[in-house]
This record gives C-alpha cells, structure tokens and sequence, in this order.
C-alpha cells in the first residue's frame, strides 16, 4: 500500500526556526486546515503538540473537534455553525452578518479587510463590528488580517501592516474607554513572519513553513527549511521493456534500450496529480515513465518499495501550481507514518 511518511525532525526543525523568528514557541499558531496542508490533521496536531504548540488554526468546527483537546485555543477561520461551546474554540468573524448567527460567550475574532477584499470587515466598519459584538455579549478575543502578497516583492506588504498598525491603536483606545480585556492582534502568515524584523504581534499563523516550504522570490532571504512529508509506493508488478517498446497511456515513454520497469500502487486517484509528458525524475531519484494513471505509475527499476518523492517544489514547477496545492492535494486515505 502506498503511503505518506512524516518526518518528526523535519518538522521540529521547521517550528525551531519559526519560533526563532516570532521570539517564542507561544507565539506561533501552527494552520491545520485542509486535513494539515495534506499532512493528516490529527497527527500533525499531536506532533505540535508534542513540541509545545498551544495554537491552532483551522477551516472547521469539524476540524476543530477533531484536534480540541491537543490545544488551549483553536481559531476557526470559515465557519460560524458551530453546535457545542468550547472554551478553546475562537470564531473568525469575516462579516458583519456572521456576529448575528453566534451565541452568547463565544470567542471572536474579527478580521478586518486590509486590501486583500476577499474576506474581512472594512477598517470603516471595524468600531461598529466592535459595539455589535459587545451588544450581543460576544467575547471578543483577536482582531487580524490576512496579507495578499507577503511572499511578493511589491508595497502591497507594507501598505496593509500601516493600515493594520492603525488599526490597533484604534481598537486599543476603544478597549481602554470600554474597559475592555486585552485583545490579541495578530496579522503574519509564513511569509509575513519572515519579513517582519521585529515580531510584536500576539501571536503568527503558520502554515506552510511547518510544513518546509516557504516559496518567495529570493531576494526575501527566507530561510530554507525541510519538507515533513515524503510519498511512498509499493510495487504492484514487474516486467522487462524492450528497446523501442512504449509504456502507459498514449506510449508517451518509448524504452531507449531494454529495461526493468514496475507499476507502483499510487496515481492520480489518489492525489499525486496527473503526468502527462515522457518521463519525470522525482526528488528522489526515481524515473517515472510517461503518464500517471488513476491507480498507478511506472517507474524504471523493481524495488518493492521505492519513495516516490520527498520534496514536492519541483512537481509543483511542472503542475504550474505552488507547493500549497501540491501537498492539499494528496487523498486524505493514504496511510499516515510518522518517522
Ligand atoms: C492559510 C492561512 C494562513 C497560513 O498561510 P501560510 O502561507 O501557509 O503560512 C494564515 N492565515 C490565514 C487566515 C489563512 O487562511
């Protein structure tokens, strides 16, 4: 059976570096959603637990349910249909109509549409979101932003941090009038964290670079990190190809000499998206011959077990994607290892 491994060093490694840069491991909110980036929610939930994580962020009450007792605060970021109250459980407010489906107590934070006018309350409208939520006895617990191009080498970074900027000394005020409790602020993917110098938010949320990726262009000097998850495949079949013979679907691969080849057990039903050219070698050495089909590949050699790839950059090159849909896109069924 193919599987997924998940390398436990690797991933600490990752949360080092990034606690590093934010000052402190209770500075970091680790993102879980989309089954952990492809990663398998649940283990990688334990092993930030393990290391000393005590935030989460996910898409899901689902989700949320799943991991409640791995973290003291889980930030739930598209769902406001939530059945059970949970003190670890903060709701992302991204409209203003949302505050009206809560009830009482519950946790919010509320985001606020800096410029990237996807999700999020308009800085106009943030004092209003605020005395709404007091009305309807809502906890309000963080205030955020989601930057549109931290990973870019363009003013759209530095334009939304000066609106965020001002926007906390506006919710300060409001808090000290109000006698408010202290709000968390907090406005940092991966990338924004390492372009911030001096980290003074509550708190950054990281996805991508737990998981060992961080794509920008280089002139960011972000810091290399190491891949967690790594695609594995056992051998279904052998058989000899012979000079000139063709392989796969279509016979986009013909043999240069005669050669061992075998079908391994993984192919785009199960998420390691479609190949359609003559042949690919992967992170890890191996050749995949012509097209991937939906059950299997065709690799040239006949090891039983073989790692398919340990780095997904130079797949998500060809896919003409990024390393994000790469990795989501692996079949939440694959077996998890963790190594
Ligand atoms: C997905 C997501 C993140 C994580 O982004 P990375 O680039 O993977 O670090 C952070 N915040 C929000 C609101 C998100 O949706």
């Amino acid at each position: 059976m193919s599987y997924i491994k998940l390398n436990k060093q690797n991933l600490f490694y990752n949360l080092e570096v990034c606690a590093k840069q934010a000052g402190d491991k209770n500075k970091l909110a680790i993102v879980l959603k989309d089954n952990a980036y492809g990663h398998g929610l649940l283990q990688i939930a334990t092993l930030a637990n393990e290391f000393g994580i005590k935030k989460a962020v996910v898409q899901t009450y689902k989700e949320a349910i799943t991991i409640e007792h791995l973290f003291d605060a889980i930030l739930i970021l598209a769902d406001t249909k939530i059945d059970t109250l949970s003190h670890s459980f903060h709701i992302a407010i991204n409209d203003l109509q949302s505050l009206e489906e809560l009830c009482e107590n519950t946790n919010i934070h509320i985001k606020i549409d800096t410029g990237m006018h996807r999700n999020g309350i308009s800085p106009e409208m943030l004092e209003v979101a605020i005395y709404r939520a007091l009305e309807l006895k809502l906890n309000i617990c963080g205030i955020f932003t989601h930057h549109k191009s931290a990973d870019e080498l363009t003013s759209d970074f530095f334009y939304q941090n000066t609106i965020f900027q001002g926007l906390k000394e506006e919710v300060k005020n409001i808090c000290e009038k109000l006698n408010m409790p202290k709000i968390a602020f907090h406005s940092c993917n991966s990338a924004a964290l390492f372009r911030t110098k001096n980290f003074t938010e509550d708190f950054a949320r990281i996805g991508i670079a737990s998981y060992g990726y961080l794509d920008g262009v280089d002139a960011l000097n972000f810091p290399s990190l190491r891949p967690v998850l790594s695609l594995y495949g056992n051998k279904l079949s052998s058989r000899t190809l012979k000079k000139a013979q063709r392989a796969g679907y279509g016979g986009t691969y013909s043999a240069s000499e005669d050669m061992t080849v075998s079908t391994y057990d993984i192919g785009y039903g199960d998420g390691f998206r479609r190949l359609g050219g003559t042949e690919f070698k992967t992170s890890c050495g191996k050749r995949i011959l012509g097209r991937v089909s939906m059950d299997s590949i065709i690799v040239e050699g006949n090891d039983e077990e073989i790692c398919i790839f340990d780095n997904v950059s130079e797949l998500s090159k060809i896919h003409e994607t990024i390393t994000y849909e790469m990795l989501t896109s692996l079949n939440q069924n694959l077996k998890r290892v963790i190594d």
